[in-house]
């Protein structure tokens, strides 16, 4: 057996079997490369599904993980720490929002949003006790909570984990008309992600996100943009929804937040939802807002800005999908994307591709079925990309 061989089948045996991942056991990595256990190097086309937008161990990030691991890393909030104040100020005023609650992983931030949504549905819009109403989209991916594959639809996700939390309503996607028939007295929000991610990287027609924020407006709803997969730079703006000028009431956010050290989330919204929501006591996570997520969140922050991947998200994902179409192979069924974040979608079944370009050094997941997905930390240069391509050419026109 190879080192990989016994890896696997350890966690084979060890592991509850809830994923399928492709079978390279990595032990390194740093920027966009990965290394595995045979000492094979790899580019990481997936980043982690997005978490890892400042490339694998950046070194501002770990200095700083490294610091405060050194002096303190967690107090829980029983008690105030040093580092979470000055934290929130800094992600408060990059996203111009008064206030942000922290959590730790995607799916809590979604749940902080859905509490938050709710109680401001019952203090400031008078929806009756235990009526609100939230409207979400089919094809949706918001985490794996059980209230929040309550409202999935994808059955992988959802099937036999009832029964499951009242209170919404599916919607199908890139349908603003859909939305504005939807809404009633009881609605309190609307939950979307500007470009659905795990369903398949499926981006709205332009002016979908910025007609829904008026229908929402327009009827005293929330507009809660999940930009977990879609913030902080990888569509090639700092959140998905600046795009169409969109300013949402909520914004969900985890994965690149902790810039692939550490899980980091939350939400961010104005003060008329976050005291109309929030007490002392009503919500909260042992871990979030703990020190070492503040730190390294931080510095995480920092090098989106100092770096300004966004504007080489939009640039360089231009570059990869104007590359990309070049292949007009007659298996390639549509290429698409925003930034940094592109699906490729294939007339057949796409894990053999997935698997050949593992192969030839390039790790990317496929995704329901046919669609593979390209997401590169942001670092990459234009260089590397252009030599992903190459590969990624040779494996689908084979
Ligand atoms: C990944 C993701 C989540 C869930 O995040 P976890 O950290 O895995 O809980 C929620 N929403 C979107 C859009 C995501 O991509």
């Amino acid at each position: 057996m190879t080192k990989t061989e016994q890896y696997i089948a350890e966690v084979e045996e060890v592991s509850a079997h809830n994923y399928h991942p492709l079978p390279v056991v990595i032990s390194k990595a740093e920027g966009i490369w990965v290394t595995d256990v045979e000492g094979r190097r790899y580019i990481d086309m997936l980043s982690a599904y997005s978490a890892v937008n400042q490339g694998h161990r950046h070194p501002k990030i770990i200095r700083a993980l490294k610091d405060q691991a050194d002096r303190l890393t967690l107090t829980s909030r029983a008690f105030h720490n040093d580092q979470m104040g000055p934290f929130i100020r800094k992600l408060v005023k990059l996203t111009r929002y008064d206030k942000a609650l922290l959590m730790n992983t995607g799916a809590e931030a979604v749940e902080t949003a859905i509490k938050a949504a709710r109680r401001w549905g019952y203090n400031k819009k008078n929806v009756p006790a235990d009526k609100a109403k939230i409207i979400v989209c089919d094809g949706n991916f918001h985490g794996r909570t059980t209230t929040i594959v309550g409202f999935s639809t994808d059955p992988d996700c959802r099937t036999g984990f009832g029964p499951f939390t009242p209170g919404f309503e599916i919607i199908p996607y890139n349908d603003a008309n859909a939305l504005e028939g939807a809404i009633d007295a009881n609605t309190v929000a609307f939950l979307v992600e500007p470009v659905q991610g795990e369903a398949g990287v499926f981006v709205p027609s332009e002016g979908y996100l910025k007609k829904c924020a008026e229908i929402c407006r327009k009827h005293n709803v929330l507009l809660i943009c999940d930009e977990i997969q879609t913030g902080f730079g990888r569509t090639g703006r700092m959140f998905c929804s600046d795009w169409e000028g969109v300013r949402p009431d909520i914004i969900t956010m985890g994965k690149a937040l902790g810039g692939g050290v550490y899980p980091v989330s939350g939400i961010v919204a104005d003060n008329e939802i976050m005291m109309a929501a929030f007490e002392p006591g009503n919500h909260g996570s042992t871990f979030g807002g703990n020190p070492l997520a503040c730190a390294v969140a931080s510095a995480a922050l920092d090098v989106i800005v100092d770096e300004h991947l966004p504007e080489r998200a939009a640039e360089l994902g231009e570059f990869f999908r104007g590359e990309l179409k070049k292949i007009a192979h007659k298996r390639v069924k549509e290429i698409r994307g925003k930034g940094l974040l592109t699906g490729l979608e294939l007339h057949e079944t796409a894990r053999p591709f997935s698997l050949e370009l593992m192969n030839r050094g390039i790790l990317a997941k496929d995704t329901h079925g046919t669609t593979i997905r390209f997401a590169p930390p942001l670092v990459i240069t234009k260089e590397e990309l252009a030599g992903a391509v190459k590969t990624i050419a040779e494996v689908i026109g084979k």
